[in-house]
Protein backbone atom coordinates (compact mmCIF):
# COMPACT_ATOMS: atom_id res chain seq x y z
CA UNK A 1 0.00 0.00 0.00
CA UNK A 2 0.89 3.24 -0.88
CA UNK A 3 0.86 6.65 1.68
CA UNK A 4 -1.16 9.11 -0.46
CA UNK A 5 -0.16 12.76 0.46
CA UNK A 6 -1.80 16.38 -0.02
CA UNK A 7 -0.37 19.07 1.90
CA UNK A 8 -2.12 22.00 3.34
CA UNK A 9 -1.88 24.99 1.61
CA UNK A 10 -1.68 27.23 4.53
CA UNK A 11 0.44 26.41 7.59
CA UNK A 12 -0.37 27.51 11.03
CA UNK A 13 2.27 29.28 12.60
CA UNK A 14 4.33 27.16 14.64
CA UNK A 15 3.97 28.00 18.80
CA UNK A 16 7.09 29.31 21.41
CA UNK A 17 8.77 25.90 22.11
CA UNK A 18 9.42 27.34 25.70
CA UNK A 19 5.32 28.08 26.30
CA UNK A 20 4.57 24.52 25.11
CA UNK A 21 2.03 22.76 27.65
CA UNK A 22 0.55 19.42 26.18
CA UNK A 23 -2.30 18.07 23.72
CA UNK A 24 -3.93 21.79 23.02
CA UNK A 25 -1.58 22.42 19.81
CA UNK A 26 -2.05 20.29 16.68
CA UNK A 27 0.47 19.95 13.39
CA UNK A 28 -1.03 20.78 9.63
CA UNK A 29 -1.38 17.24 8.76
CA UNK A 30 -2.73 14.29 9.82
CA UNK A 31 -2.37 10.60 8.86
CA UNK A 32 -5.88 8.66 7.98
CA UNK A 33 -6.91 4.70 6.91
CA UNK A 34 -10.31 3.31 6.50
CA UNK A 35 -11.64 -0.31 6.88
CA UNK A 36 -14.48 -1.80 5.31
CA UNK A 37 -15.37 -5.69 5.01
CA UNK A 38 -15.10 -5.45 1.68
CA UNK A 39 -11.70 -3.83 1.34
CA UNK A 40 -9.61 -4.28 4.45
CA UNK A 41 -7.72 -1.62 5.79
CA UNK A 42 -7.41 0.81 2.73
CA UNK A 43 -6.79 4.42 1.55
CA UNK A 44 -4.16 4.86 3.02
CA UNK A 45 -3.47 8.89 3.23
CA UNK A 46 -1.16 12.53 4.70
CA UNK A 47 -3.57 14.99 4.49
CA UNK A 48 -4.33 18.48 6.33
CA UNK A 49 -5.52 17.95 10.06
CA UNK A 50 -9.28 18.67 9.72
CA UNK A 51 -12.35 17.76 11.84
CA UNK A 52 -13.19 14.63 11.44
CA UNK A 53 -17.26 14.81 9.89
CA UNK A 54 -19.60 11.91 11.14
CA UNK A 55 -23.26 11.11 11.76
CA UNK A 56 -24.45 11.43 15.18
CA UNK A 57 -25.72 7.68 14.79
CA UNK A 58 -21.48 6.83 14.70
CA UNK A 59 -20.89 3.80 17.17
CA UNK A 60 -17.98 5.06 18.78
CA UNK A 61 -19.82 8.19 20.41
CA UNK A 62 -22.29 5.70 21.87
CA UNK A 63 -20.19 2.38 23.00
CA UNK A 64 -17.00 3.72 22.74
CA UNK A 65 -15.63 1.25 20.21
CA UNK A 66 -11.90 3.12 19.89
CA UNK A 67 -8.59 2.38 21.40
CA UNK A 68 -5.34 4.45 20.91
CA UNK A 69 -2.10 4.77 21.86
CA UNK A 70 0.59 7.46 22.95
CA UNK A 71 4.42 7.91 22.00
CA UNK A 72 6.59 10.78 21.64
CA UNK A 73 9.03 11.81 18.72
CA UNK A 74 12.16 13.23 19.89
CA UNK A 75 14.69 15.76 18.22
CA UNK A 76 18.24 14.51 18.77
CA UNK A 77 21.44 16.27 19.69
CA UNK A 78 22.41 16.01 15.66
CA UNK A 79 19.18 17.68 14.91
CA UNK A 80 17.70 14.45 13.46
CA UNK A 81 14.24 12.81 15.17
CA UNK A 82 13.90 9.42 16.96
CA UNK A 83 10.78 7.34 18.43
CA UNK A 84 11.57 5.48 21.19
CA UNK A 85 10.02 1.64 20.54
CA UNK A 86 7.61 2.51 18.69
CA UNK A 87 6.94 -1.03 17.61
CA UNK A 88 5.39 -1.63 21.13
CA UNK A 89 3.15 1.14 20.77
CA UNK A 90 1.78 -0.33 17.24
CA UNK A 91 1.77 -4.15 18.52
CA UNK A 92 -0.12 -2.91 21.47
CA UNK A 93 -2.53 -1.26 19.72
CA UNK A 94 -3.50 -4.53 17.75
CA UNK A 95 -3.70 -6.18 21.53
CA UNK A 96 -6.07 -3.38 22.13
CA UNK A 97 -7.61 -4.02 19.13
CA UNK A 98 -8.43 -7.59 19.37
CA UNK A 99 -10.20 -7.26 22.88
CA UNK A 100 -12.31 -4.41 21.23
CA UNK A 101 -13.35 -6.59 18.31
CA UNK A 102 -11.46 -4.20 15.83
CA UNK A 103 -9.64 -5.31 12.98
CA UNK A 104 -6.03 -5.44 13.33
CA UNK A 105 -3.10 -3.38 11.61
CA UNK A 106 -0.46 -4.03 9.48
CA UNK A 107 2.57 -2.66 12.57
CA UNK A 108 5.31 -2.68 9.99
CA UNK A 109 2.72 -0.71 7.81
CA UNK A 110 1.76 1.59 10.22
CA UNK A 111 5.18 2.61 11.19
CA UNK A 112 6.15 3.67 8.21
CA UNK A 113 3.47 5.80 7.72
CA UNK A 114 3.95 7.21 11.07
CA UNK A 115 7.64 7.98 9.70
CA UNK A 116 6.10 9.62 6.56
CA UNK A 117 4.11 11.97 8.55
CA UNK A 118 7.04 12.90 10.94
CA UNK A 119 8.76 13.34 7.87
CA UNK A 120 5.98 15.73 6.29
CA UNK A 121 5.72 17.63 9.66
CA UNK A 122 9.63 17.52 10.64
CA UNK A 123 9.27 21.37 11.03
CA UNK A 124 6.73 20.66 14.09
CA UNK A 125 9.19 18.72 15.78
CA UNK A 126 10.45 20.97 18.78
CA UNK A 127 14.40 20.98 19.93
CA UNK A 128 13.97 23.08 23.32
CA UNK A 129 15.32 20.67 26.02
CA UNK A 130 12.00 18.65 27.50
CA UNK A 131 9.77 19.34 24.61
CA UNK A 132 8.62 16.48 22.21
CA UNK A 133 6.12 15.67 19.44
CA UNK A 134 3.10 13.59 21.07
CA UNK A 135 1.78 10.84 18.69
CA UNK A 136 -1.59 9.90 18.88
CA UNK A 137 -2.41 6.92 16.77
CA UNK A 138 -6.26 6.57 17.35
CA UNK A 139 -8.92 3.89 15.83
CA UNK A 140 -13.07 4.16 16.07
CA UNK A 141 -15.94 2.57 14.94
CA UNK A 142 -17.65 4.39 12.23
CA UNK A 143 -20.83 2.59 11.37
CA UNK A 144 -23.64 4.83 11.70
CA UNK A 145 -25.80 2.39 13.65
CA UNK A 146 -27.33 2.28 17.34
CA UNK A 147 -27.49 -1.39 17.41
CA UNK A 148 -24.71 -3.16 20.21
CA UNK A 149 -22.37 -4.98 17.75
CA UNK A 150 -19.01 -4.59 16.54
CA UNK A 151 -18.49 -1.84 13.76
CA UNK A 152 -18.43 -2.61 9.64
CA UNK A 153 -16.49 0.04 9.35
CA UNK A 154 -13.40 2.15 11.32
CA UNK A 155 -11.06 5.31 10.95
CA UNK A 156 -7.63 5.08 11.74
CA UNK A 157 -5.49 8.62 12.41
CA UNK A 158 -2.69 9.65 13.69
CA UNK A 159 -2.45 13.25 14.91
CA UNK A 160 0.74 15.19 16.00
CA UNK A 161 0.91 17.80 19.03
CA UNK A 162 3.73 19.90 20.08
CA UNK A 163 4.41 18.92 23.95
CA UNK A 164 6.40 20.74 26.79
CA UNK A 165 8.51 19.34 29.07
CA UNK A 166 6.71 17.50 31.45
CA UNK A 167 8.67 19.12 34.67
CA UNK A 168 8.75 22.63 33.12
CA UNK A 169 9.06 23.65 37.36
CA UNK A 170 11.24 20.82 38.15
CA UNK A 171 11.41 17.03 38.96
CA UNK A 172 9.17 17.23 41.76
CA UNK A 173 7.33 14.28 43.61
CA UNK A 174 3.42 14.37 44.00
CA UNK A 175 1.05 12.82 46.61
CA UNK A 176 -0.99 9.79 45.60
CA UNK A 177 -4.24 8.69 47.29
CA UNK A 178 -5.59 5.37 47.82
CA UNK A 179 -9.34 4.76 46.55
CA UNK A 180 -11.62 1.92 47.85
CA UNK A 181 -13.96 3.32 46.78
CA UNK A 182 -14.07 3.07 43.39
CA UNK A 183 -11.66 0.44 40.28
CA UNK A 184 -10.08 0.94 37.30
CA UNK A 185 -10.27 -2.32 36.13
CA UNK A 186 -11.15 -6.48 36.60
CA UNK A 187 -9.47 -9.00 35.44
CA UNK A 188 -11.00 -10.34 32.07
CA UNK A 189 -12.11 -6.69 31.46
CA UNK A 190 -10.13 -4.09 29.24
CA UNK A 191 -7.70 -2.51 32.29
CA UNK A 192 -4.86 -3.81 29.57
CA UNK A 193 -5.65 -2.08 26.90
CA UNK A 194 -5.79 1.41 25.83
CA UNK A 195 -9.58 1.97 25.40
CA UNK A 196 -11.36 4.96 25.85
CA UNK A 197 -13.84 4.07 28.28
CA UNK A 198 -11.08 3.31 30.70
CA UNK A 199 -10.70 6.88 30.76
CA UNK A 200 -13.60 7.95 31.42
CA UNK A 201 -14.31 5.61 33.76
CA UNK A 202 -10.95 7.08 36.07
CA UNK A 203 -12.05 10.85 36.04
CA UNK A 204 -14.44 10.74 39.18
CA UNK A 205 -11.69 8.64 41.12
CA UNK A 206 -9.25 11.60 40.23
CA UNK A 207 -11.56 14.67 41.03
CA UNK A 208 -12.32 13.27 44.98
CA UNK A 209 -8.39 13.04 44.79
CA UNK A 210 -7.96 16.62 43.56
CA UNK A 211 -10.20 18.22 46.11
CA UNK A 212 -8.44 16.45 48.36
CA UNK A 213 -5.47 17.86 47.58
CA UNK A 214 -3.85 15.01 45.77
CA UNK A 215 -1.93 14.45 42.08
CA UNK A 216 -3.31 11.07 41.74
CA UNK A 217 -5.46 7.97 42.49
CA UNK A 218 -3.58 4.71 43.53
CA UNK A 219 -5.84 1.39 42.42
CA UNK A 220 -6.10 -1.39 44.41
CA UNK A 221 -7.34 -4.54 42.25
CA UNK A 222 -10.96 -4.59 41.71
CA UNK A 223 -11.57 -7.57 43.17
CA UNK A 224 -10.01 -7.80 47.25
CA UNK A 225 -9.36 -3.67 46.84
CA UNK A 226 -5.63 -4.99 48.51
CA UNK A 227 -3.24 -5.01 46.24
CA UNK A 228 -1.62 -2.04 44.16
CA UNK A 229 -2.19 -2.00 40.36
CA UNK A 230 -0.96 1.32 38.94
CA UNK A 231 -0.76 5.16 39.42
CA UNK A 232 -3.73 7.38 37.89
CA UNK A 233 -2.32 6.62 34.19
CA UNK A 234 0.99 5.29 34.95
CA UNK A 235 2.58 2.25 35.82
CA UNK A 236 4.16 1.94 39.62
CA UNK A 237 7.17 0.83 40.59
CA UNK A 238 8.06 0.67 44.85
CA UNK A 239 11.93 0.37 45.84
CA UNK A 240 11.62 -1.74 49.11
CA UNK A 241 15.03 -2.29 50.80
CA UNK A 242 17.43 -3.50 47.92
CA UNK A 243 14.07 -5.12 45.72
CA UNK A 244 12.59 -2.89 43.05
CA UNK A 245 8.80 -4.57 42.67
CA UNK A 246 6.32 -3.77 40.18
CA UNK A 247 2.60 -5.68 40.16
CA UNK A 248 2.69 -8.50 37.86
CA UNK A 249 0.75 -8.18 34.72
CA UNK A 250 -2.44 -9.85 35.84
CA UNK A 251 -5.13 -8.87 33.22
CA UNK A 252 -5.81 -5.42 34.23
CA UNK A 253 -2.77 -3.46 34.89
CA UNK A 254 -1.84 -1.71 31.58
CA UNK A 255 1.41 -3.20 29.98
CA UNK A 256 3.49 0.31 29.70
CA UNK A 257 6.29 0.15 28.16
CA UNK A 258 8.38 2.55 30.05
CA UNK A 259 7.42 -0.03 32.72
CA UNK A 260 9.37 -2.40 30.68
CA UNK A 261 12.10 -0.38 29.86
CA UNK A 262 12.52 0.04 33.63
CA UNK A 263 12.36 -3.49 34.16
CA UNK A 264 15.15 -4.25 31.26
CA UNK A 265 17.09 -1.64 33.10
CA UNK A 266 16.69 -2.14 36.21
CA UNK A 267 18.19 -6.06 35.52
CA UNK A 268 20.91 -4.61 33.78
CA UNK A 269 22.20 -2.97 36.67
CA UNK A 270 22.41 -5.94 38.67
CA UNK A 271 19.24 -4.67 41.25
CA UNK A 272 16.87 -7.80 42.18
CA UNK A 273 14.07 -7.00 40.28
CA UNK A 274 10.15 -7.99 41.18
CA UNK A 275 7.29 -8.55 38.89
CA UNK A 276 4.71 -9.62 41.72
CA UNK A 277 1.92 -8.96 43.37
CA UNK A 278 1.94 -6.91 46.42
CA UNK A 279 -0.58 -5.24 48.81
CA UNK A 280 -1.12 -1.87 50.15
CA UNK A 281 -0.69 -3.13 53.30
CA UNK A 282 2.88 -4.68 52.43
CA UNK A 283 3.87 -1.14 51.49
CA UNK A 284 2.55 -0.06 54.88
CA UNK A 285 4.23 -1.87 56.40
CA UNK A 286 7.48 -1.56 54.70
CA UNK A 287 7.16 2.25 55.62
CA UNK A 288 6.60 1.40 58.90
CA UNK A 289 9.78 -1.07 59.36
CA UNK A 290 12.22 1.43 57.74
CA UNK A 291 12.35 -0.68 54.34
CA UNK A 292 10.12 1.54 51.50
CA UNK A 293 12.66 3.85 50.10
CA UNK A 294 11.12 5.23 46.90
CA UNK A 295 8.01 4.99 45.14
CA UNK A 296 7.43 6.49 41.28
CA UNK A 297 5.11 6.22 38.21
CA UNK A 298 6.12 5.46 34.80
CA UNK A 299 4.62 6.73 31.81
CA UNK A 300 4.92 8.08 28.22
CA UNK A 301 3.90 11.84 29.47
CA UNK A 302 6.23 11.88 32.45
CA UNK A 303 8.66 9.28 31.87
CA UNK A 304 9.31 9.09 36.01
CA UNK A 305 7.14 9.93 38.37
CA UNK A 306 8.19 10.25 41.86
CA UNK A 307 5.69 9.85 44.75
CA UNK A 308 6.57 11.93 48.36
CA UNK A 309 3.44 11.14 49.77
CA UNK A 310 0.63 8.50 50.33
CA UNK A 311 -2.26 8.29 51.97
CA UNK A 312 -4.14 5.77 52.64
CA UNK A 313 -7.83 5.87 54.31
CA UNK A 314 -6.49 7.36 57.48
CA UNK A 315 -2.68 6.94 57.12
CA UNK A 316 -0.67 9.16 55.48
CA UNK A 317 3.21 8.31 54.66
CA UNK A 318 5.98 10.27 53.31
CA UNK A 319 7.78 8.36 51.23
CA UNK A 320 12.02 8.41 51.87
CA UNK A 321 12.23 11.88 53.18
CA UNK A 322 9.76 13.20 50.83
CA UNK A 323 11.85 14.27 47.79
CA UNK A 324 13.10 12.53 44.79
CA UNK A 325 14.81 8.79 45.41
CA UNK A 326 18.09 8.23 43.64
CA UNK A 327 16.25 5.53 41.80
CA UNK A 328 13.59 7.58 40.33
CA UNK A 329 16.30 10.48 39.40
CA UNK A 330 18.79 7.32 37.69
CA UNK A 331 15.81 5.99 35.52
CA UNK A 332 14.69 9.04 34.56
CA UNK A 333 17.45 10.69 33.26
CA UNK A 334 18.63 6.72 31.52
CA UNK A 335 15.43 6.69 29.82
CA UNK A 336 15.48 10.35 29.20
CA UNK A 337 19.20 10.40 27.47
CA UNK A 338 17.93 6.98 25.52
CA UNK A 339 15.40 8.66 24.41
CA UNK A 340 17.01 12.35 23.03
CA UNK A 341 20.14 10.28 22.03
CA UNK A 342 22.46 11.98 24.31
CA UNK A 343 23.38 8.61 25.47
CA UNK A 344 24.12 5.20 23.76
CA UNK A 345 20.93 3.03 23.23
CA UNK A 346 22.61 -0.56 24.28
CA UNK A 347 19.03 -2.42 23.83
CA UNK A 348 18.00 -0.61 20.41
CA UNK A 349 15.11 1.11 21.57
CA UNK A 350 15.34 4.20 19.40
CA UNK A 351 14.46 4.20 16.46
CA UNK A 352 15.50 6.77 13.74
CA UNK A 353 12.72 8.88 11.83
C1 LIG B 1 -0.48 4.45 28.65
C2 LIG B 1 -0.69 3.98 30.04
C3 LIG B 1 0.38 3.60 30.88
C4 LIG B 1 1.83 3.80 30.50
O1 LIG B 1 2.22 3.16 29.35
P1 LIG B 1 3.54 3.66 28.56
O2 LIG B 1 3.63 2.73 27.42
O3 LIG B 1 4.66 3.53 29.51
O4 LIG B 1 3.28 5.07 28.18
C5 LIG B 1 0.10 3.06 32.12
N1 LIG B 1 -1.18 2.93 32.55
C6 LIG B 1 -2.22 3.31 31.80
C7 LIG B 1 -3.59 3.12 32.32
C8 LIG B 1 -2.01 3.86 30.53
O5 LIG B 1 -3.05 4.24 29.79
Amino acid sequence: MQVTIKKAEQLKAKPDENKLGFGTIFTDHMFNMDYSVEKGWHNPRIEPYAPLVMEPSTMVLHYGQGVFEGMKAYRNQQGGVQLFRPQENFRRLNTSNRKLCIPEIDETFALKALKQLLTVEMDWIPSAPGTSLYVRPTIIATDPFLGVRASFTYRFFIILSPVGAYYAEGFNPVKIMVTKEHVRAVRGGVGDTKTMGNYAASLLAGDKAHKAGYTQVLWLDGVEQKYVEEVGAMNIFFVIGDELITPMLSGSILPGITRDSVLELGRSWGMKVSERKISIDDVIDAHTSGQLKEIFGSGTAAVISPVGELKYEDTVITVGDGRVGPLAHKFFQTIQEIQYGTIEDPSGWVEAV
